[in-house]
Order: structure tokens, then C-alpha cells, then sequence
């Protein structure tokens, strides 16, 4: 089946191609009109190139017949003006094509919505011959549980072989996917308690003297005898689930089936695993009931392998001499390591002991990983741990992970993503490539005239990750960045804008990169100063006025010489008598907006109605994790209040307020106002 292109290019595809190699001719194409739109195309001084694209009757004539290629190997070879793109499985000719665009025509993909693909007047390529199999077996880079959010496209062309936990169709190569019933935490949803727990409590785990299963609240007892027998029934049956559901989508079978502890850390405390525990340690209970299933499964599918999580109780290593068997694949979860730093560094080297443990200890290892900040308050703060990924990469390799599970979410808003993504999926294809010239080669495709001023922005940071010696993990308050380095490096990206206003694309990339410190820089400037004693002050900038103004009342931040802190108050009016939530009483409180509850509050019935402001104290507050502090019945003064430095602690939260007017004030002729000049707290 042969196509040519509006610019005369021609394209020559299998007779009958599969839905993938459909998939990578049509990308070729639309790639090639869109770089090469005048079609001038040579290929080692020939002309009238063709290309040949999947298991075509050139590429087989020429010993490249695609089943006899590695599954996830490509090549991309030239014969003269013919071009033969050809890979393994269901994935390898895609990625020739993805890799001829990106090496020989300078494309690049970097996220869902950020492409290049530079015009060229005419391409004269050198006769062709390259090839390449990614290093590690499994690539993953999870970005959202939304198909929208997580286009599979970008991970095949990025040569990834699962987009995470968003599946990838047949058309695009399919994935290397999990069987039903999930990737994680799979034992209740193998043996759910609330089906079978009445009938064989002696399945689940007994936790405080009682028998107890579910995802949360206990495990299954592994010592049980006939535990293996009914996990396998089910086993089965979801086999047979996931190569049905393939069937269907035209999809290789599932090779992937996940046999893991629910999550929560409550092992069987029954004697029975106790004595177990003795010999073999927790992991190697553990393992040995996964040894088990594997083994009744490697008879009947060779292909298939169970995997399971190394995770909470069960990441220390196995003792006993248990391994894990050859067709099981152990996945360690690296949730306790500093994120800024590289995996070498002194100080970071909690994962690096429980690798080293587990040496010797199973044929295939996969690491889950994480590329980002779990607070909502935090997500996006700026940390240059793009530095380290060769690192990450390297070690991981050498101590035998042939697989990475990265959760890498929030693609909009997370830490330069489209710049750490593309280092991440480069390093898996070759985790030997030189860091410091992929790392400048990103920056400058992917920033422009910006890159330079951009990258002296991410040294900075990352020199004074350095210089704190901090750790960055889930959720930290980034006080490594000191207010000088925000300050440098708000410059820093100052100039990269400035460097890229007359280029939309890279400005556009430029302002989306510098969210993460133009929000940590907004954090800072809301966050109440913390004095010498102890004590936090805020004044008016750190209020939030959005609301000050609604519902038709006017109010603003004035001068005011009688305020107690800097002078400044916010004043709004009421109507005289008006009956509405700025009558009295005067009240403020902590309102939660995790759980969206106020946590504490206080109504004033009777203000101080002698000149001047007041102080109203709320006592003894803790703070929630994710707090405002909300002002007046109609909460129209509001503050964030949700720091990690601050949650879990109590204070005496004191609010300095004035009152004016005959609603407030008997006798008054003056307008009913109410002053708020900022609040201080006071530990407790
Ligand atoms: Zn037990």
C-alpha cells in the first residue's frame, strides 16, 4: 500500500498493515508535510525517497521482518532512496518514526500541548542506519487518571510502553498493561472481606485479637492453608477477565497481574504468621504465597508475570533464603527519599540500603517513583532535581530495576514538567547519555532565546538546595530558598521573559515555567512574619480582600495612624441599622478547607466602644492543615492561612479591629464602619 503525500512524498506501507503500522505511516506523514512542505528530501544524495514504514515487503527482502525483531527495538535504515522504519512487537515501528521526526527532523514532543516541529526548506539526510532498544523493560510515566488529561500519543512517541495508568490503544501500539483488577493494593479486591469475610474469617488477618480484612483495615492470614486454592480461582478468572477485554480492543493479552497487600500496615498477628514471620521475615511470608500463584501460573501463561509491592511492612528484604520467583516482579516504592537531591548524595540514602537489601533477592525489579509534591499548598514550589536524574537512572539499572512506575502528575501546574518528562523518558531509552548535554539541549529547544537566562534560574535553585542541605519530600515549606534566591531567581525569569517577547511560543513556555516561584513568592508575601519572640504578625497585604467589595458594600484598605500594625487598616461601611451580616456581634474564626468546616470561632456581642482599635483574642486554636482565617458574619475579610510551619499547633489568634457609627457605638453620628488592621498569633 503505497501513499503520497501533497508534497510528492511517497509512503509505502504493509498490504494489509496492522492498526499500528496504519498509525506510524499516518504520523510520518503528517509530520513530514508539516517540516518538509516543499517534499525536498534526500537520503545520502538520492532522490525520490521512499519510505517504507512497518513489516513491509522491502523491509523484509532486506532481512528486517519484523518478527524477528526484539519486541520494543527500532530501526531505521536506508537502501539506496528507500527508507526502511521498522521495529518489534506492536510498538517498534512507531518509535522509528518517533525517532526518525525527533533525530533527523528536529520535532520534538514535550507535553500534551507542547510541540515542536520546525519548518525546513529542504531535508538532506545522510544514508540512514539506526537503531535502538530502550534500555529498561518497563517505562511509565503516570500524569492523570483522565484520558484527557493524558493523551497515550505523547507516551509512545515519547518511546514509553504504558502511559501510567491511562491505557494505550491498539492503534498506537498498545501497552504493557495490567490485568483486572488494578496495579496496586489487589488483595481485597481479590478476596473482598465484605464478600467473604461471614463465611471464612480464617481467610483475612486477625488484628487485636479479632479476624479483619479490607483495603484499610487489615491484610489476608498467608499462613492460612487454603487461602492459596481460592486466590488462584480468582486468579484465573481474572486472567481470563483481561484477555477477553483485549480480545476485544484488539490489544495484546495483559501480561502484568498485580498480587498485592491492601493499603494499610496491619499484618495477621495469628501464630501461625507469627512463626512464619520468624523464618522467612514478613516480605518473605509474603512473597512465598506470590511464589505460589506464580507458580501454578507459569504453567498454564510463561508469559505472564504477578507482580507485587514491596511496601510499608513488606519493604525490608526477605530473610530464609526466600527469593522472588522468576516470573514475580517486586515493586519497591520509593516514598522516602529527597526528591532535590541525587540518590548518591550523603544523606539520601534510605533507598539506596533497601536496593542494596534486596540484592539477590528477585529476577525483576521495578521501582515506583516520584517526580513531584503531594501538598496542594506546595505543589508546583520550584526544586532542580532534573540535575539528578542520571543519577537516579544509573543506580536504579546497575542494581538491577528494569522497570520505573514515575507518578509525575499535574503536568499544568507541577515543577517544570515538560523539561523533566523529557529527561525522564530520554534516560530510560539510555540512562548513559550525557546529563549535562541533554539537560542544555532540552533548555535551549524547549526555551529558545530563553534558555540561558532560565537555566541561571534553576542553578540558582539548585545551588541553594545545596547550600540548606535540604530535603524535599512530600510536603515541605521550601524554606531552603532563602528571600534573596526567590529574589535572584524572579529576576532570572524576568529576563527570560524579556529574552523571548518577541517569541510567543517560547514566552508562553517561559511564563508557565516561573508559576511554581512567582506562587512560592505569593506564599511568602501572605504568610505572616514570624518576630524574634516567637509571635506572628500579619497586616492588611496579607488579608484577601477579593470579597470586601460584593453585594454592593464599599470598603477598601485605607491609612490610618491609630492602627497598631503599619499604619494601614481595611474599612468597610454598613448602612446605619442595617440589619445584615456586618451587624454585631463581630466575629472571625478558622475555617478548614480540607474538610470544609470552621474549626474554631468567636462571636464578639460586645465590642469595646471606647476610641480606638481593640484587640479580640480567640483562644487556644489549632491550626488546620489547610486553613483561612475568615473575618466579620459575612466572612468578608478572609486570609489563607494553611502553612505547613504553622498546621498542628496552637495559638491565640488576637485581631486588631476598630468600630465607628450608632450601630457599633451609642450615640455615634459618625458612618457605621468597621476597621481591621491585621492580626497577630501567639503560641500557645
Ligand atoms: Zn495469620
Amino acid at each position: 500500500m503505497t501513499f503520497i503525500l501533497a508534497a510528492a512524498i511517497a509512503i509505502v506501507s504493509p498490504d494489509v498493515p496492522k492498526p499500528y503500522e496504519a498509525t506510524a505511516a499516518k504520523e510520518l506523514g503528517a509530520y513530514l508535510e508539516k517540516c518538509v512542505p516543499s517534499g525536498k528530501i534526500t537520503v545520502g544524495g538520492a532522490t525520490d525517497v521512499v519510505f517504507h514504514v512497518g513489516d513491509t515487503v522491502l523491509a523484509r527482502a532486506k532481512g528486517l521482518a519484523a518478527e524477528q525483531i526484539d519486541e520494543d527495538r527500532w530501526i531505521v535504515r536506508s537502501f539506496g532512496k528507500d527508507v526502511v522504519l521498522v521495529g518489534g512487537g506492536t510498538r517498534g515501528t512507531l518509535y522509528a518514526v518517533s525517532h526518525f521526526l525527533e533525530d533527523f527532523c528536529d520535532v520534538r514532543w514535550w507535553s500534551d500541548r507542547e510541540e515542536d516541529a520546525p519548518m525546513h526548506d529542504s531535508l538532506a539526510l545522510p544514508a540512514l542506519d539506526v537503531s535502538g532498544k530502550p534500555a529498561f523493560l518497563y517505562r511509565s510515566i503516570h500524569r492523570s487518571h483522565n484520558r484527557a488529561e493524558a493523551d497515550p500519543r505523547l507516551a509512545i512517541r515519547r518511546r514509553l510502553n504504558s502511559n501510567g495508568l491511562v491505557p494505550i490503544p491498539a492503534e498506537w501500539g498498545g501497552g504493557v498493561e495490567y490485568g483486572p483488577p488494578d496495579h496496586a493494593h489487589t488483595f481485597d479486591m481479590y478476596l473482598p472481606w465484605s464478600k467473604y469475610g461471614k463465611e471464612h474469617p480464617e481467610w483475612y488477618s486477625l488484628v487485636g485479637g479479632k479476624r479483619i480484612g479490607g483495603q484499610f483495615d487489615g491484610q489476608l492470614c498467608l499462613a492460612n492453608p487454603d487461602l492459596k486454592a481460592a486466590f488462584l480461582g480468582k486468579l484465573r478468572e481474572m486472567i481470563a477477565k483481561g484477555d477477553a477485554t483485549a480480545r476485544e480492543k484488539g490489544l495484546v493479552p495483559p501480561r502484568l497481574y498485580e498480587i498485592s497487600m491492601n493499603d494499610n500496615g496491619k499484618a495477621c498477628e495469628c501464630e501461625a504468621c507469627k512463626a512464619e514471620y520468624e523464618k522467612w521475615g514478613k516480605s518473605g511470608q509474603y512473597l512465598r504465597f506470590v511464589n505460589a500463584l506464580a507458580a501454578e501460573i507459569a504453567k498454564e501463561r510463561p508469559e505472564i508475570f504477578l507482580t507485587t509491592l514491596a511496601y510499608l511492612y513488606t519493604d525490608e528484604p526477605p530473610k530464609g533464603g526466600v527469593r522472588a520467583a522468576d516470573n514475580v516482579i517486586v515493586k519497591l516504592c520509593d516514598t522516602r527519599s529527597n526528591a532535590a537531591a541525587s540518590i548518591l548524595e550523603p544523606g539520601n540514602d534510605v533507598f539506596v540500603k533497601l536496593l542494596a537489601g534486596w540484592q539477590g533477592k528477585f529476577s525483576h525489579l521495578f521501582v515506583w517513583d516520584y517526580a513531584i509534591t503531594f501538598d496542594n499548598r506546595t505543589l508546583g514550589f520550584p526544586y532542580a532535581s532534573e540535575f539528578h536524574y542520571a543519577d537516579t537512572y544509573r543506580h536504579y539499572i546497575a542494581n538491577g530495576a528494569s522497570g520505573i512506575f514515575w507518578e509525575h502528575e499535574y503536568p499544568l501546574v507541577s515543577d517544570l514538567w515538560e523539561i523533566k518528562f523529557y529527561i525522564e523518558s530520554r534516560f530510560f531509552e539510555d540512562p548513559y547519555l550525557d546529563e549535562a548535554t541533554l539537560i542544555r539541549d532540552a533548555f535551549r529547544r524547549y526555551f529558545g532565546p530563553a534558555a540561558k537566562a532560565v537555566f541561571a534560574a534553576r542553578r540558582r535553585l539548585e545551588e541553594a538546595r545545596v547550600r540548606a542541605k535540604a530535603v524535599v519530600g512530600w510536603s515541605n515549606e521550601f524554606t531552603f530558598i532563602s528571600d534573596d534566591d526567590l529574589a535572584a531567581m524572579s529576576a532570572l525569569w524576568d529576563e527570560a521573559e524579556k529574552r523571548a517577547k518577541d517569541a510567543p511560543t517560547y514566552l508562553r513556555r517561559v511564563k508557565n515555567a516561573r508559576l511554581g516561584t512567582d506562587k512560592l513568592a505569593e506564599y511568602r508575601r501572605k504568610m505572616p512574619l514570624r518576630r524574634a519572640d516567637g509571635t506572628y504578625v500579619a497586616d492588611v497585604s496579607h488579608l484577601d480582600l477579593s470579597h470586601v467589595n460584593e453585594r454592593g458594600r464599599r470598603g477598601g484598605v485605607i491609612d490610618d495612624p491609630e492602627s497598631p500594625i503599619c499604619g494601614k487598616a481595611v474599612a468597610f461601611e454598613t448602612e446605619p441599622n442595617a440589619h445584615g451580616y456586618l451587624s454585631l456581634p463581630f466575629s472571625f474564626g478558622v475555617y478548614d478547607t480540607g474538610t470544609k468546616k470552621v474549626t474554631g470561632g468567636r462571636e464578639f456581642k460586645n465590642i469595646d466602644t471606647s476610641p480606638g482599635y481593640h484587640w479580640y483574642t480567640l483562644e487556644n486554636t489549632t491550626i488546620p492543615d489547610n486553613a483561612m482565617l475568615f473575618f466579620t458574619r459575612a466572612w468578608q475579610v478572609q486570609a489563607p492561612f494553611g502553612y505547613p510551619l504553622l498546621s498542628g499547633k496552637k495559638f491565640d489568634i488576637r485581631v486588631a479591629a476598630k468600630f465607628e457609627g450608632p450601630e457599633y457605638i451609642p450615640g455615634s453620628t459618625a458612618t457605621n464602619r468597621i476597621f481591621i488592621a491585621g492580626y497577630e498569633l501567639v503560641p500557645r
